[in-house]
């Protein structure tokens, strides 16, 4: 029997005018993500279907669909030629191993297929017991699983248990760009996923402390940015050698204002960066008083420099939730692998927890800050992922 899997979307329905943006969109972000395994996609009236793919690649088609946002839910169903035969043949294989109760739904827009739908139910809902009366029992209110069969126009007819859950969230693209703050740590990859998935297509930047940070700390943020990138259609990361940037500040500033200062820079390199790209957004993985450059005086710090919108997605979560998600993601395990970061270079034993904006100003008036700038982004690395 042939299998098909039926994909509905999210929230885009609600977008009124919007809609067929949307679904352009997510139909595009679908195919992208599907390219290279062979298939049939096809747009029907508010779900997308895919057909005629290897049994071996079924997996692997569901793995990638699992990280487009947009999709509401999706079911694997049998597609079959319109005939009674066939639908009961679906239905019972469908119904193999399970146990419990159900009930059938049939919904036949041919509607010169006959019987209809009610009689088609009761058929179906016939033959099932009649192989499976041991396990099951029908149960019409809220039964553990149903059985739907979609008679279409075309002469074939889906059959399917289950809708699973999407990825939710909106088509990566319908709600602009921004400028990822990636570190190694746990909190941006999961930053970026949280943002790509309410549309913002994204791009990376990465402060890199080469020799301070080895080869290996990039490798670890590439491998991120992948990941990332999977939730986001692919994903660009720029590195940027943040060493000269750190040696100058560790020069002429007060030791405790290192991580405030290179905040400062971090948001001024990402900002002019992001111009330069067409992004619209700054994106940091921060999170309201986890560690002492997270206050909100630090975040009005790093703030005060750029005019772009920063956005926080995890200003409001706790560390555990964090991980709860940086675990689903598949992240976790590359984020907690122990290399160094730029921001353990030259970390100060007690950094300010409260900058005051003025000295802090005040204290950049020693650095060649325009130069340092220009320099660091003449070396920007450049990997499309
Ligand atoms: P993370 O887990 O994301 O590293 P963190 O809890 O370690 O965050 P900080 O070190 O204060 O927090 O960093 C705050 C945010 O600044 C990070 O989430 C990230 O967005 C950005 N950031 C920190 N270091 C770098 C870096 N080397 N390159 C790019 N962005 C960075
Ligand atoms: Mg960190």
């Amino acid at each position: 029997m042939e299998k098909a899997i039926i994909i509905r979307y999210s929230e885009i329905h609600l977008k009124g005018k919007n809609r067929g943006y949307f679904e352009k969109l997510l139909k595009n972000n679908i195919k992208n993500s599907l390219k290279g395994i062979e298939h049939t996609f096809t747009a029907m009236h508010s779900r997308y279907l895919v057909e005629n793919y290897a049994e071996e690649d079924g997996d692997l088609i569901i793995e990638k669909l699992s990280k487009v946002a947009g999709i509401h839910t999706y079911s694997h169903a049998f597609v079959v030629e319109s005939s009674l035969e066939n639908i009961f043949a679906a239905a019972t294989e469908i119904c193999k191993g399970k146990k419990g109760t159900f009930k059938v739904a049939t919904n036949r827009a041919d509607k010169n297929f006959s019987p209809d739908s009610m009689e088609i139910s009761r058929l179906v809902g016939g033959k099932i017991l009649e192989k499976y009366y041991k396990d099951l029992s029908v149960r019409v209110k809220e039964p553990d699983f149903t059985i739907s069969i979609d008679i279409r126009e075309d002469g074939k007819t889906f059959v399917y248990t289950d809708n699973i859950a999407g990825l939710g969230g909106m088509p990566v693209g319908s709600a602009g760009k921004g400028m990822l703050l990636i570190s190694g740590g746990i909190d941006s990859p999961v930053a970026g996923y949280m943002i790509a998935k309410r549309g913002m297509k994204l791009d990376a930047i990465h402060y890199h402390s080469f020799p301070y940070t080895g080869e290996a700390a990039k490798e670890k943020v590439i491998e991120l940015s992948k990941k990332v990138g999977e939730y986001n259609g692919g994903m660009n990361l720029y590195v940027v050698p943040f060493t000269h940037i750190q040696e100058a500040i560790h020069e002429k500033c007060h030791e405790e204002f290192m991580i405030t200062m290179m905040r400062r820079f971090m948001m001024r390199i990402a900002e002019r960066l992001a111009v330069k790209l067409g992004d619209q957004a700054i994106v940091t993985g921060e999170s309201l008083g986890q560690v002492a450059s997270q206050t909100i005086e630090s975040m009005t710090s790093s703030n005060s420099i750029v005019s772009m919108p920063v956005l926080r997605p995890l200003v409001a979560f706790d560390k555990v939730d964090i991980i709860k998600i940086s675990k689903k993601i598949e992240t976790y395990d590359t984020s907690i692998l122990p290399y160094e970061d730029c921001c353990t270079v030259f970390l100060p034993k007690f950094p300010v927890i409260r900058p005051n904006l003025k000295k802090v100003q005040e204290m950049e008036k020693a650095l060649d800050v325009e130069g340092l700038i220009e320099e660091a982004m003449s070396k920007i690395e450049k990997y499309e992922l």
